[in-house]
């Protein structure tokens, strides 16, 4: 009689993806509290542009249709605002699916990716479904080494992923050491600079990493409509790469995945530019603000140049119970332990009064 092999009981995913650990997005609830502040998802304070908003409704009667599969309208757009090379583009469903499907056309079992080790956790996740390691450099000043990054490198890496400015800790690079960092990997290796901050950044050492991918065939610059433009809800994100890399992320990526309604609002988005401003201001205006009121708290809480503050508790234990009070309070925040960061909150700026709210209730914390 042949041997037959020991019916599986239950269908099983290929291996390696029940070591994986599914992403937490912010909550937004908190038991007993009708209506909480929500900080903790680095949304837009003053939510979506009224234009915007005009434009998805206009695309009621379009339901029906397809949307257009190459965004072409949209991509039109992003390329006018930005000054770039429409075919160069790729958009994706929010910029986490680009760098879903760059991991997909990039990794195979055994390459790795290199990011800092406070990086933003959505690089790693379709990463590490391709099999591929994880490789995460020290950031012993919570800010990306290049140093440290290139000690990582090797034989099989395929990409490095940086944020610029930095989630969660605000923090950024210098065009110096984006350029110094690109020079120094080998031609192969793609480079990708998520800039979905770049908008609130105002330091005169911080700059868009655009123009230097302009000139490159491995560098990778993305941006995100759900952040400064206000629409998380609708994702839409996009990546600015050489030719032969989009037609190559093009083979794979679902063929319409940026929806009708969300390409509508996300080009009126783009032409509301007072919209725009005033988001910008809104976080400029507040961020020192913040500085100085948690300071005078006694807490660290360092330069950021995002649309959130990371602050510094004296222990895992403090932060917990300073999570715990805001909560009471009816403030959402973000623990940021899953980040390696787990004496640390990351507050989103928000409207006026949520930020006076957020600083009260932080004062009232006892410690
Ligand atoms: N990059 C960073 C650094 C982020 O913080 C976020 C959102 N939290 C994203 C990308 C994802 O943006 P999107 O909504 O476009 O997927």
């Amino acid at each position: 009689m042949d041997t037959v092999s020991p019916p599986v009981s239950q269908p099983e995913p290929k291996s390696g993806i029940w070591e994986i650990a599914a992403y937490v997005g912010g909550k937004s609830k908190i038991e007993g509290v009708a209506e909480p502040t929500k900080l903790s998802s680095n949304e837009n304070a003053l939510g979506s542009s009224l234009k915007a908003i005009e434009a998805f409704e206009a695309a009621r009667a379009k339901l029906f249709r397809y949307p257009d599969g190459h965004a072409a309208p949209l991509r039109e757009a992003v390329a006018a605002y930005h000054g770039l090379e429409p075919e160069r583009l790729i958009f994706g469903n929010g910029s986490d699916e680009v760098f879903g499907v760059l991991n997909q056309a990039w990794l195979e079992a055994g390459d790795n990716i290199v990011t800092g080790e406070h990086g933003f956790l959505a690089y790693r996740i379709s990463a590490e479904a391709c099999q591929a390691e994880v490789r995460l450099a020290p950031e012993p000043a919570q800010r990306v080494e290049i140093e440290r990054l290139l000690e990582l490198v090797d034989a099989r890496t395929k990409i490095v992923y940086i944020s610029n400015p930095a989630n969660p800790t605000g923090t950024w690079n210098t065009p110096e050491e984006i350029a110094d960092l690109r020079s120094r990997l080998a031609p192969h290796i793609l480079l990708v600079i998520d800039e979905a901050y770049a908008e609130f950044a105002d330091e005169p050492t911080y700059q868009s990493a655009f123009a230097l991918a302009r000139n490159c065939d491995n560098m990778i610059v993305t941006r995100t409509f759900s952040k400064i433009h206000g629409l998380a809800g609708l994702r839409v994100g996009f990546g600015y790469a050489p030719v032969r890399v989009i037609e190559a992320l093009d083979r794979i990526r679902m063929p319409f995945n940026i929806n009708l309604p969300a390409q509508y609002a996300a080009i009126a988005s783009l032409a509301d530019q007072a919209h725009l401003d005033a988001s910008r201001a809104q976080v400029l205006q507040w961020r020192p603000r913040f500085y100085q009121a948690v300071r005078a708290l006694g807490y660290r809480v360092d330069v950021s140049q995002g649309n959130f503050v990371l602050i510094h508790f004296a222990d895992e234990a403090q932060a917990v119970r300073a999570n715990e009070h805001l909560m009471q309070k009816g403030f959402i925040v973000r623990h940021v332990a899953n980040y390696g960061l787990p004496h640390c909150l990351r507050v989103t700026i928000g409207k006026d009064y949520e930020n006076e709210g957020f600083l009260a209730a932080l004062g009232a914390f006892a410690g």
